[in-house]
């Protein structure tokens, strides 16, 4: 099964794409994280990735196809599928996706995008933190550590807020998903693939909804609200 999580900036992706690669054993595959990744490594590629990030701006399409066929063949293959978190974010990198995976006999089955209020993103976002040590995303407000201070995974006592959640960056990354990204969804929904999930609530209602909706005998995409 290879799924796709589509929404903006803040809707939560991330947090239900690493709840369901464990679920459902799915390799989560988020562009985002490779991109800091490279930033990380210090490299030259490194530095112009994070340029464009700080500025809200994409990736160009060749490049973060680049980097994730680079990503797909230094992983292993032993997952049922995988979960795709921020990709693909234009119709270019969706053809280029189907292509990928046609390539390799395999399609994506689902598309679930999970719709949240604007105002509620930017608040959201503004109080994003991740764990230094192990990437595990946290959220002050809505979804604290258990131990104030602690991450709940690996017991680090250092967090990191990433440099694009603040609210100008956060502003311009709804507009460039507003514009490049949104038309996905006539896109999937022309392909009767996309699924839509209220995300205006908290974690574990959000991932109830998904699970329900991949679990159900046979399920048949639909674009009504679940
Ligand atoms: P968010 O969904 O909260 O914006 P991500 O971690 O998915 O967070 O993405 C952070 C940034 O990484 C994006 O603003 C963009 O600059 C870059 N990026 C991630 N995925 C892609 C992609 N598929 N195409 C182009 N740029 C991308
Ligand atoms: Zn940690």
């Amino acid at each position: 099964m290879n799924i796709i999580l589509l929404g903006a900036p803040g809707s939560g992706k991330g947090t239900q794409a690493a709840l369901l690669s464990e679920k459902f054993n799915l390799q989560h595959i988020s562009t985002g994280e490779l991109c800091r990744k490279e930033v990380s490594k210090g490299t030259t590629l490194g530095s112009k990735l994070a340029d464009i990030m700080k500025a809200g701006q994409l990736i160009p399409d060749i490049l973060i196809i680049d980097i994730l066929k680079q990503h797909l063949l230094e992983s292993s293959k032993s997952n049922k599928g995988f979960i795709f978190d921020g990709f693909p974010r234009t119709i270019s990198q969706a053809k280029d996706l189907d292509n990928m995976l046609a390539d390799l006999k395999l399609t994506v089955e689902h598309v679930i995008q999970i719709n949240v209020d604007k105002n509620y993103i930017v608040s959201r976002l503004s109080s994003r933190t991740s764990c230094a040590q192990c990437g595990h995303v946290y959220n002050d407000k809505t979804n604290p550590t258990l131990v104030s201070g602690v991450c709940d995974k690996c017991g680090s006592k250092e967090f990191i807020h990433r440099q694009d959640d603040n609210e100008e960056i956060i502003l311009k990354r709804l507009d460039v998903y507003s514009t490049l990204t949104a038309p996905l969804i006539p896109y999937y929904q022309g392909m009767g693939k996309l699924h839509q999930i209220d995300g205006n609530t908290d974690v574990e209602t959000v991932s109830n909804r998904i699970e329900n909706l991949l679990n159900a005998d046979k399920v048949s995409p639909k674009s009504a609200s679940v």
